[in-house]
């Protein structure tokens, strides 16, 4: 049985350093091994997000060189009364990263990938997945879950979750942390079980990631992709459901997509995993389904070709501009048991124009008894849909993007009232009172978590939580 294990500073530890835009702190930041930025690119980067929608100014961007210059600036911040953010990709779509006149980490700067084993692979925490998966694929590995997209750093989706399209087997990127060696502070369920519990899908309110061990398995050498499309909501989520329960798929998601045309399309997404010659039979892997069997699209591709997909995406949304447009996206989960009649509600509210052309609502069912990640909150239920409205807007238009963000309040207050549960990688501003809420009988375990490894409240300032 593995030991899950996991290296991170808190804050708070140890020393004094320097943090700000001063002479004596700049030469202490360097001292402690960062190089701080305080004006130009980085700082204004680092003001920014993908949601384009906060707009935040750090008076320092600094870029770790170890671990060990954390643990310097961090008690030296808070005995300043300065905010502290670390920013992996800076893919948050509410300024979670930031830290208004505080200090921003910039975590790229720490992205060694450092050991690949048969079963792990030990990385500092500002290494992509994409740079994890390229570590590991010549050795025949990958991490069980990856994200739709790969350009997301290690840190930055341990600090919120991880889901990815083999969660139905293999739970959140945080269920699947193995052990690691602690330069600085080490936790596990046997070692700092609190921490430990608080830092995986802990928002960053406890520590800065600074290294990860993560569970690594065999990769499959080919995909055979199937895209199944139906008449309707109704139809597309009774094979969902059957697909989910005879296990068919080895990845299996699913969206509702704008036509073009002002109506949608409905959409299953599995994926079947083989090796060498051993080919899918796709007449009975499609048995029993309902879908529009002639609208099918069906694709054979090598494992990481198929992992290819969302950055194909990217280059075409770069190209067109809408990559950096706003993104005010809502993802939740929704419960099994009223999800088809909640999404479907609040679909015939919603037009085309609220995600965008090339947005989507995700929505697919997924066994909450794959996720263990204490802090991780999933509906009551054995069966939760993620629901995500993934709006890109065709505009840039920030009055429009500012309905979407109220719009993403109403809904979700709407699927709260009916046992829904938020992912906090969201776009709406969330008050203590909403995340008391949000993380319900867990939230001791996070509030007590940050009475003792940041008690000044001096990290992550961007959720508005402490
Ligand atoms: C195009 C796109 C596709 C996405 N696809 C998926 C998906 O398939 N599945 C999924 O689960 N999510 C997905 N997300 C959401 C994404 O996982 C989160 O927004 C994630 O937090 C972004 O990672 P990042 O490296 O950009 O983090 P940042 O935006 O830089 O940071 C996110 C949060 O994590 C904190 N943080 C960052 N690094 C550390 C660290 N080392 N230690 C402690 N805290 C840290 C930050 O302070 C901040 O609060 C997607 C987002 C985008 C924009």
């Amino acid at each position: 049985m593995t030991t899950n294990k996991r290296t991170l500073l808190c804050a708070g530890l140890t020393a004094t350093a320097a943090l700000a835009a001063k002479a004596t702190g700049l030469a202490a930041a360097a001292k402690a091994g960062v190089a701080p930025s305080v004006a130009g690119d980085a700082v204004t980067a680092a003001a920014e997000d993908f949601g384009h929608l906060i707009h935040r100014k750090p008076q320092a961007v600094l870029k770790p060189a170890s671990a060990a210059g954390i643990t310097e600036l961090m008690p030296w911040a808070a005995s300043r009364g300065l905010k502290v953010a670390a920013r992996g990709q800076g893919h948050s779509v509410f300024g979670r990263a930031m830290a208004e006149g505080g200090g921003v980490l910039d975590m790229t700067s720490m992205r060694t990938i450092h050991d690949v084993q048969p079963d792990r692979i030990t990385v500092d925490a500002g290494a992509t997945w994409r740079a994890v998966l390229d570590a590991a694929l010549p050795h025949g590995l990958t991490p069980p879950v990856l994200t739709n997209y790969l350009e997301l750093s290690v840190g930055g989706t341990l600090a919120v979750g991880g889901i990815g399209p083999t969660t139905l087997r293999y739970g959140m990127q945080t269920d699947n942390v193995v052990t690691g060696d602690g330069r600085q502070l080490t936790c596990s369920p046997n070692s700092n079980p609190d921490l430990f519990d608080a830092i995986r899908a802990g928002l960053g309110q406890c520590g800065i990631i600074t290294r990860a061990t993560l569970r690594l398995v065999p990769a499959p050498q080919r995909v055979r992709r199937f895209n199944l499309f139906y008449a309707d909501l109704r139809s597309l989520t009774a094979d969902q459901r059957t697909v989910l329960t005879d296990g068919r798929f080895d990845q299996l998601q699913g969206a509702i997509l704008p036509d073009g045309a002002g109506a949608w399309r409905y959409q299953l997404e599995g994926a079947v995993h083989y090796d060498g010659q051993a080919a899918p039979d796709n007449d009975a892997v499609l048995a029993g389904l309902s879908d529009q069997r002639s609208a099918a699209v069906i694709s054979d591709l090598t494992y990481n070709e198929d992992l290819n997909a969302f950055a194909r995406l990217e280059s075409l949304l770069r190209s067109n501009g809408q990559w950096f447009h706003p993104h005010p996206w809502l993802l939740t989960f929704l419960r099994g048991s009223n999800a088809e009649q909640l999404a479907g509600d609040i679909l015939a509210e919603l037009n085309n124009s609220d995600v965008g052309p090339f947005g989507r609502i995700t929505y697919y069912p997924m066994f909450t008894k794959a996720l263990h990640t204490p802090l991780v909150r999933m509906p009551d239920e054995s069966v939760a849909f993620p629901f995500n409205l993934i709006r890109i807007p065709a505009s840039k238009d920030a009055a429009k993007a500012d309905q979407m963000v109220a719009g993403n309040r109403v809904v979700y207050k709407r699927l709260r009232d009916a046992g829904g549960i938020l992912y906090p990688v969201s776009a709406f501003p969330m008050s203590q009172n909403d995340w008391k809420d949000h993380f319900g009988p867990r939230w001791s375990l996070l509030h007590d978590a940050k009475q003792r490894y940041d008690p000044l409240a001096t990290l992550t300032p961007g959720y508005t939580m402490f």
